[in-house]
Formats: C-alpha cells, structure tokens, sequence
C-alpha cells in the first residue's frame, strides 16, 4: 500500500482521500484554509455524482443532508416556460436523485467520516521535488511532507497544475455572479423545483431548494472585465434594481438575502487540458478540468473522479503512474464535454442583444423535450 499526499481538502480532495483509505492506502490532505469554514453556497449533484458517492460508500451519509431535485424549468423574464425538464427518467434508470444540498454541509459530512487527523488545516502547499521514489511537499511554512503519490485537488487555481504546466490558465467567460443560501420556507416553494429565468441584457437568476427549507440562489450578470469595480461593492439592493421585475419567487429570494451572506464570483473555467498525471503526481476536480457553472456538475466531477481513482488504483495497486495515467484516460473526454458544453450553455444563457435574445426564446420554446431530454442523457452514462 503507498502513501499519499492530497493538497486541497475540498470536495474534490476530501471525496479522494475516502477513496484512497478504503483501499488501506494512508493518505494526509493539506489544506491551505486555517480551518474549514462555512464557504460557498449551494449546488446540485447531479444522480451520477450521487451514484459515485454510492460506489464510495457515502451515499447515506450525504442523502439526508440534501433534497431531491426532480424539475428544472426554464423561464423568460415574464415568467412564461420555455422549457420544462422532467430530470426523473434520468435519476430512476441510473437508481440515484439529482440532490439540492449546500456546500458547507456535504463539506462537512465527507469530513466527518474521515479519521481523525487525516486533514492538516493551515498548511499551504508552495511547491514538490522529486527525488527517486520519494515526492516531497514544500509548505509556505517551511515544513515538508513525503510521498508516494502527490494529488493536486487544489482548485481552479492550482498551485500543483501550475509547477506542472505553467501555461494552464483559467478563463474568463464574460460575466459574474453572486450566490447566497436563504431560509425562505414560508414562501412554500414546491418540493423538488428548481427554476432558471433567462432574461434580456445578459441577466440570469436561478434557484434550487438544498432542504430543510432553504434555497439556494444564484444571479448573474455579463461584464465585459473581471473583478469589476462597478460590482465589487454589489449588495442585495443593487441585485433588487437589477433583478427585481423577474418573476416570483425571484424578488423575495432577494429580499431575504443580507450582505453577508453574498458570494461574488467572476465565473470563469479551465480549457481541457492535455493531461492530468504526470508520473505519481494527479489533478482531479476543479484543478484539473474547472467548468462554468451551467451544467452544474463542477463537484459532480470532482466526486466522479474519486470513485474513477479509486477503480484504476484496484486494477493496478503497485504501480501508481499506471493507475494515473488509465485515470487520465478514462477523465479527459468526459471533463472536457462538461466543459465545452457548460461554456456554450453559459453563452446562450447570458446573450445580450435583444434579437438574439427573442430567438433564443423561440427556439428554447420550440425545442421538444424529447430533444433536450436526449442532450442530456450522456452525462447520466455509467463511467
Ligand atoms: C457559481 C457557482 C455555482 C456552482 N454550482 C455547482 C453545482 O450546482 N453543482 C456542482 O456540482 N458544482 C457546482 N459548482 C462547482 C463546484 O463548486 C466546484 O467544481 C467544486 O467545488 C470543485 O471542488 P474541488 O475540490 O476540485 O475544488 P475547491 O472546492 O476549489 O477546493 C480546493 C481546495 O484547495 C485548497 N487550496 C487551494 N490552494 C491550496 C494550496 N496551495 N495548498 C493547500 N490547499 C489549497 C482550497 O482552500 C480549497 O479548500 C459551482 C461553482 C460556482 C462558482
């Protein structure tokens, strides 16, 4: 059995880190953050990434944290449908619900049920040396860590992409977003929807549930520059003006939302890489194949990763760079679609010109379901 290292202790590296020791490998994730805190918002894992947390046996502990997500609709800024996705088909062949749950809570329960010690908070990896079987860590402390493996599941700015392939950079795709979970109960939403509306000038709101009647929501809008100083200082109010003649429930989500609990984000992504693995040292999650968030599958993937590790470990246990490399194969085509796909969803979704705006609606109206339906059944496909 080897020894590894994760760097990263997010969903991607916490989901890794079960895989690893359910195999008797041991394995330490070093986490920048002095402590893991209540970050991010809301997200939705999709039926297959509910399916890799059952082949990695934390289905049960993460089901009850969340709720299930049957219907996605798909709304103009008057309200009117344009589409209405029945996800049920889908979630019952492959066994699994599509899951509305926060971030904080799945965080937690996949680091609950590791043992003690396993995470090593405020240790924030600089950079590793490699010296005949041996990788070494270097934390910006100054302490080291050893391996037999390294897994960068850093994030979308990853510290061990860049030491691998320094030209990897993230991209910008055109517009922002802020995110916040709300307690909104007595708004009596129906159980299970999830909505998105697509407005004119490159507006977009949409919520799903996450249980125990709080729901998450997300507003975006297009910005010709990143970190734009026009919203920086965006609160609430400002999201009010410009979302506020949306359909309901979008007004009262607002209205319920404090500055506090905003999070702003420039969405961006990472174009597909040529690899993953080099040698024993692997991305996975967003480190590797970062997406825009409009196919909702960022930590589905990262989740889907785990349990692919974990299978190509069992087929070659003594030799890691093997087992990385069937990894990479088995990864790069698929994380490349969620990628490319999210991208050009995202474009269709955030168009400005009003013409180009009417005929989206149009088409999105006349579109079958059965077509959209067809569009999607890839990402539920066995891995
Ligand atoms: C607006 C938005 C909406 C989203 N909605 C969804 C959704 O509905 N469904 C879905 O599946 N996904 C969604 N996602 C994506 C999802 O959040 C990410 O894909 C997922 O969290 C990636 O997990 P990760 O572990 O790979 O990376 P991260 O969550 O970024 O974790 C990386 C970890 O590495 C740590 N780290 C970074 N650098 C270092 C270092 N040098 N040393 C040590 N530690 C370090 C960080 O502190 C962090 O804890 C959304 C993302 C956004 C922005």
């Amino acid at each position: 059995m080897a020894h590894f290292l994760i760097i990263g202790a997010g969903i991607g590296g916490l989901t890794a880190a079960h895989a690893l020791l359910r195999q008797g490998h041991t394995v330490r994730v070093h986490e920048a953050a002095p402590e893991i805190r209540e970050v991010g918002a809301g997200l939705v894992l999709g039926a297959n990434a509910m399916r890799a947390l059952h082949e990695l046996d934390l289905h049960a502990a993460v089901r009850p944290l969340g709720t299930p997500v049957t219907l996605l609709h798909l709304l103009d800024q008057r309200g009117r449908v344009l589409q209405r996705a029945d996800t049920t088909p889908f979630t019952r062949a492959v066994g699994f619900d599509n899951l509305g749950i926060h971030r904080a809570a799945l965080q937690h329960a996949l680091l609950r049920h590791l043992p003690p010690g396993t995470v090593q908070t405020g240790t924030a990896f600089g950079h590793f040396t490699a010296q005949g079987a041996t990788l070494t860590a270097h934390f910006a402390d100054g302490r080291t860590a050893t391996a037999d493996a390294l897994i960068g599941a850093d994030g979308i700015r990853s510290r061990v992409r860049r030491q691998l392939w320094p030209r990897a950079e993230p991209r910008y795709a055109g517009y922002t977003c802020w995110r916040a979970v709300v307690a909104a109960a007595e708004l009596n939403l129906p159980a299970g929807e999830s909505a998105e509306v697509w407005g004119d000038a490159g507006r977009r709101f949409g919520y799903v549930p996450v249980g125990g009647g709080q729901v998450y929501w997300f507003a975006c809008l297009n910005s010709p520059q990143p970190r734009n100083p026009k919203f920086q200082a965006y609160s609430p109010a400002d999201l009010q003006r410009a979302f506020g003649a949306f359909p309901d429930p979008v007004p009262q989500l607002l209205a319920r939302t404090g500055s506090h609990q905003l999070l702003w984000n420039d969405i961006q992504d990472l174009p597909p890489l040529a690899h993953f693995a080099q040698g024993r040292i692997l991305l996975l999650g967003d480190a590797a194949h970062a997406t825009t968030p409009n196919l909702g599958q960022g930590a589905g993937m990262a989740v889907e990763d785990a349990a692919v590790l974990a299978r190509c470990l069992a087929s070659s246990p003594t030799d890691i760079a093997a087992a990385f490399r069937a990894f990479e194969r088995r990864r790069r085509s698929r994380t490349a679609r969620v990628v490319r796909t999210s991208w050009h969803l995202g474009r269709v979704g955030q168009v400005a010109n009003p013409w180009l705006v009417s005929l989206r609606n149009h088409v999105m109206k006349l579109l079958p379901d059965s077509v959209a339906r067809q569009q999607m059944a890839w990402l539920y496909e066995e891995l």
